[in-house]
């Protein structure tokens, strides 16, 4: 390496080290006070030294105007910000270089001027003077050599060029003393700095490394959170905005408002036309969602038709429920698919937070909760959380802990409803329902203790011990009487519950005629390709299948046709209208021509009056079940109940 570039690079301020050049002034910042302080102290001991024998302005001005420049510049450096633009730093550092040749150059020319006006004493504290702060000076400026070699350059060289010219042979050799050792000391420092200039590289580029990989991580974080079939955020992406939106500090959550949205009738496009369809047709409602609902609305796909919304405070109206509403019918608009148009609904549960401590899962705990309702009592439509909902939850919490804790055996017991044959004019058979009697609860409707077993995963038990029991008392029953018995959609759905069931069934010895398992619409559209199965493997045994609360549910007229039935129960929803309303007649009289042409039974439930049985019968309906023949009876009244009926009988063929 020549001597030009090797100046060259020992006094460059590299451009393309922004970072070398943040940590030199960072690092001069912290320096300066020290390296002034340094210079001060010496300046102010040479000039009390110098006091009264050298002029003046060497020993007062001089070093008064060099303190004022030392602290305005402490003042100055102070003031780099941290985020100062990179072409201000290098004007800094290219003006340390120049700072340092100057008051390099004024100590030189200070401590030269005051030389003659020593004594041997006198020189003797001024070489001192000269090569301790000379030495400091220099390993001050170690993080930034071009200023430690500047320094060296207009400090060490002058001064052992002054001592030089005095003649003596001890002060010269003193003065080249220092300049060697100072020459040393830049050697040392060159060797440190190339060091430091390397550990700063490296400590760049393992930021820009950290930085690349937080950056694929957030596109990782960001890809998890995403639905890639509709592009909506998914469900982790969900509950990452509620929580976001609920630990935002000063922003107030109240009002702020979670759906769960649901689709209905999605499950039939789905089996019948294929998930390719389905999946189309999830995607076109995502757009319509994103479309139609304001941007401060956050949508979410939580998974299958389910759909997430977060609506910020202010995001909806005062009616809360009209939005709602407004939603629904969006989704009521019909799509247009290849080849044909999807009509279906939405179900949307909601909950608003209230600022009483709700958490994202209570929220959205509260919103399914809205959800379940909506689809249970409502027939789809928009449902708000409310305090009714969170007392009914209060209770059905007890309930579900009283049933873990509950003697079933001893508790849980049987009421039987005839089920009248209008053409015999004859009780043909009898549902079994389930009643329970608590010590602490008292009694408690089966609608309620049902729903709270199969939320606290004790159905199956429940089901199995009430079978058992029923088995008993039919057994009790002349031969041609029917028992029907009611199984909850987690029955149907638990292949081992129901292995369980037909095993009780054949030990009872009961034949096989005498049994029909009633189950719901709902239960069915759960998962109608599983539940069809069950319903077969049923049927095989012997048993007859009811499709319970037909009306009430989702199931479409191909369902009707594709499961193994051979009863259909109308809903007593049916019945009420009757009397006064044609339109409902006409419903009656659809559903009972339909089981005529599909071949199976019709038992129409829930007739309470002489003029809903009068009408029925004028519709050719043949079974029928309501409080107008029997209200549910205990066991014992049963087979009293059921002498009784063959006597009646007996009169009528006697007559
Ligand atoms: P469900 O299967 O629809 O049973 C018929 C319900 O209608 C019974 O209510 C019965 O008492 C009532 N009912 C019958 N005739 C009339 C009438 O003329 N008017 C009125 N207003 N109601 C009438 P219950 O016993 O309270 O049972 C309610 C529901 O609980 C049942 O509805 C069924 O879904 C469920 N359930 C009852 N027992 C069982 C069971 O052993 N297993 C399962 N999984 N569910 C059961
Ligand atoms: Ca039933």
């Amino acid at each position: 390496m020549s001597v030009t570039s090797y100046f060259r690079s020992a006094f460059a301020i590299p451009r393309d080290k922004p970072a070398l050049a943040r940590a030199q002034i960072d690092i001069f910042v912290r320096q300066l006070p020290i390296m002034y302080g340094i210079i001060f102290v010496s300046m102010a001991a040479i000039s009390v030294t110098y006091f009264q024998r050298a002029p003046v302005y060497l020993t007062i001005y001089v070093p008064a105007l060099l303190a004022i420049v030392m602290i305005w510049r402490i003042y100055l450096f102070r003031r780099v910000r941290e985020n100062a633009d990179i072409e201000s730093i290098y004007r800094r550092l290219r003006s340390i270089v120049i700072m340092a040749a100057l008051m390099g150059t004024v100590f030189s020319t200070w401590s030269i001027a005051l030389y003659p006006y020593g004594d041997q004493y006198g020189h003797g504290h001024l070489i001192f003077f000269m090569g301790i702060t000379s030495f400091g000076c220099i390993a001050s400026m170690m993080h930034f050599r071009p200023a430690a070699i500047t320094l060296f350059l207009f400090t060490l060289v002058p001064a052992c060029f002054l001592l030089q010219a005095t003649g003596q042979p001890v002060v010269m050799a003193v003065g080249l003393n220092m300049l060697l050792v100072g020459g040393f000391i830049i050697v040392a420092i060159s060797s440190f700095y190339d060091k430091f200039v390397q550990s700063i590289d490296d400590q760049q580029a393992l930021i820009e490394k950290q930085a690349e990989t937080q950056k694929l991580s957030d596109i990782n974080s960001k890809l998890a959170s995403l639905d890639t079939l509709t592009d909506l955020p998914n469900r982790r992406g969900f509950f990452a905005e509620l929580e976001g939106k609920l630990s935002q500090k000063n922003a107030m959550p109240c009002g702020l408002v979670v759906g769960i949205m649901d689709l209905d009738g999605f499950k039939p496009i789905n089996d019948i036309y294929g998930h390719p369809m389905g999946d189309k047709l999830l995607i076109q409602v995502a757009q319509r969602l994103r479309d139609r609902l304001p941007q401060s609305v956050y949508v979410a796909r939580l998974g299958g038709d389910e759909f997430g919304l977060i609506f910020s405070p202010g995001a909806l109206s005062d009616n809360i429920m009209a939005d709602a509403e407004r939603i629904c019918a969006e989704l009521r608009v019909p799509f247009n698919m290849d080849g044909f148009v999807a009509q279906i609904t939405a179900s949307l549960g909601m909950s608003e937070h209230r600022c009483l401590n709700e958490t994202p899962e209570t929220l959205f705990e509260q919103a399914d909760y809205a959800l379940y309702h909506a689809k249970e009592f409502q027939n789809g439509g928009a449902v708000l959380f409310s305090d009714a909902h969170a007392e009914t939850i209060r209770q059905v919490n007890g309930i579900e802990k009283r049933l873990r804790d509950a003697d079933l055996e001893e508790e849980l017991f049987l009421a039987f409803q005839p089920i009248v044959d209008l053409q015999s004019n004859r009780v043909c058979g009898l549902e079994v329902l389930a009643r329970w009697d608590n010590p602490v609860l008292g009694s408690i409707p089966p609608s309620t203790f049902i729903r709270a077993a199969e939320r606290a995963g004790m159905i199956n038990q429940l089901t199995e011990i009430l079978f058992r029991k029923a088995l008993t008392a039919a057994q009790t029953w002349p031969d041609d009487i029917v028992m029907s018995f009611n199984l909850s959609p987690y029955d149907i759905g638990a292949p081992e519950c129901m292995l369980k069931l037909i095993g009780l069934f054949e030990k009872s010895g009961l034949s096989a005629k005498r049994l029909v398992f009633e189950v719901t619409e709902t239960a069915v559209m759960l998962d109608f390709g599983r539940a069809c199965d069950t319903l077969q493997n049923l049927k095989t045994m012997g048993a007859a299948i009811a499709l319970d609360d037909f009306g009430t549910g989702y199931s479409s007229l191909s369902h009707v046709r594709q499961l193994p039935l051979d009863r259909l129960k109308v809903d007593r929803s049916f019945v009420n209208g009757l009397e006064n309303d044609t339109a409902a007649r006409s419903v009656m009289q659809t559903i009972l021509d339909l089981c005529r042409n599909l071949d199976i039974e019709c038992i129409v439930e829930g007739v309470e009056t002489e003029r809903q049985l009068e009408i029925l019968t004028s519709m050719g309906c043949r079974y029928i079940q309501g409080y107008l023949f029997s209200r549910p009876m205990d066991a014992d009244l049963v087979v009293k109940y059921l002498e009784a009926d063959r006597s009646k009988l007996v009169d009528v063929v006697t007559l």
